[in-house]
């Protein structure tokens, strides 16, 4: 794969040092924010945790969404997680939205078709 499935940007890796050996396979793609297919669940938690840290969210919501956020961690084993999910995504969208709107692709890619449809998501 040498192209993002969703937007068809070329994948640019990055090279540190001088030698191929450094050669880091990137997680998401430059242009679209889509995670690639190889990207794990933890490492997509991580890149909203990410976009929230970098966001001007007030430092009060940005830990109370972040403690929130944690849940997403977790594959949902029942409805009551799923709906923890909702509820810390929805937070979100209401007191961050522009970090939404960056990690909605990553969000997507994460949630359950309950999920999606609870938060009007597209299928992915
Ligand atoms: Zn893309």
């Amino acid at each position: 794969m040498v192209r993002c499935m969703h937007c068809r940007a070329a994948i640019i890796g990055r090279v540190s040092g001088f030698a191929l050996f450094n050669y880091q396979r990137p997680q998401f793609c430059t242009a679209c924010g889509s995670p690639y297919p190889w990207a794990s669940r933890d490492e997509r938690v991580t890149r909203i945790l990410t976009l929230l840290a970098e966001s001007k969210v007030r430092e009060g919501d940005r830990l109370a969404l972040k403690e929130q956020l944690t849940v997403l961690r977790h594959v949902a084993p029942d409805q009551r997680t799923e709906k923890l999910q909702v509820a810390a995504l929805k937070a979100l969208q209401r007191v961050a939205p522009e970090v939404w709107t960056a990690s909605r692709p990553v969000i997507t890619s994460i949630a359950t078709s309950w999920i999606r449809h609870e938060l009007k998501l597209p299928d992915a």
